[in-house]
């Protein structure tokens, strides 16, 4: 599948030739809900992973024993998506929905109890053109996060977690990663999607970030992976930033897809 980003209606940078100098690499992955292997770059996909390595997780303190099912957001979505494209939920999806939405508790979970980190996107270096070559050449940059909105200075943060790895190294790959058996908010799970990259240099300047994408029947429409110049270096790897908002086309029982923004749930 190609996309294509329509022309810009004016040339920015003849009018303001300083711009030129905040021209970056980007790539726009395009992810649209499909069923990626660990082979491809994917967001929400299965992550490329030796069975013979640990799973990473979070061990940092923070309330992780009530939230939503993973099984229950998946379900609920896809209940949703079929009764949208079909009119709208019945009563007794409604009643399906609700039971689907439900938060529940296992108490037995301490704070500090390793949590499996969720996968969210993966990023081969040939379809990122301006991704730099990881350390010991890697060719693929992985991303996890933390599930539950409780780290960082805020204690709201999800607390990204960035691998680099050499696919060609990955011999007997793991089937079945881990799981949380609880996610402090539904769009911290992504639905499993095919990128399709395309590249462009636009002009880049200061951006924001937010947590969360990739929840809802249809995964954020603006993620993209800034390669040189244009991307936050974090300390001890590469500058990689993914960019995303809110999803337009997610659907609730009240509402059909792509009538109004998400709601952090
Ligand atoms: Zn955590």
């Amino acid at each position: 599948m190609s996309r294509t980003t329509p022309p810009r209606p004016v040339n920015i940078e003849a009018l303001f030739p300083k711009l030129g100098a905040f021209r970056g690499t980007t790539t726009r992955l395009h992810p649209r809900p499909g069923r990626p292997d660990a082979a491809a770059s994917s967001v929400g996909g299965p992550m490329l992973w030796p069975a013979d390595e640990p799973w990473p997780v979070c061990t940092e303190p923070h309330k992780r024993s009530s939230g939503y099912r993973i099984a229950d957001v998946r379900r609920e979505r896809q209940v949703l998506a079929d009764a949208w494209a079909r009119d709208r939920p019945t009563d007794e999806e409604r009643d399906l929905l609700k039971e689907l939405g439900r938060r529940h508790r296992q108490r037995e979970i301490a704070d500090t109890d390793p949590i499996p980190l969720v996968g969210l996107a993966q990023l081969y270096r040939r379809d990122v053109p301006g991704l730099p070559p990881g350390p010991d050449g890697c060719d693929l940059l992985q991303v996890f996060w933390c599930p539950f909105e409780a780290h960082g200075p805020t204690r709201y943060g999800l607390a990204p977690h960035v691998r680099w790895r050499r696919s060609d190294q990955v011999t007997v790959p793991l089937d079945t990663p881990p799981q949380p058996a609880l996610v402090g908010f539904k769009g911290s799970i992504a639905e499993p999607c095919v990128c399709t990259p395309k590249w462009s240099r636009p002009t880049r300047t200061r951006t924001r970030s937010r947590p969360g994408c990739g929840g809802g029947s249809t995964p954020g429409r603006t993620w993209k992976h800034a390669g040189r110049n244009g991307a936050a270096r974090t300390k001890n790897h590469p500058p990689t930033t993914t960019t995303c908002r809110f999803p337009k086309g997610s659907a609730s029982a009240d509402s059909p897809p792509g009538a109004r923004p998400t709601p952090r749930q």
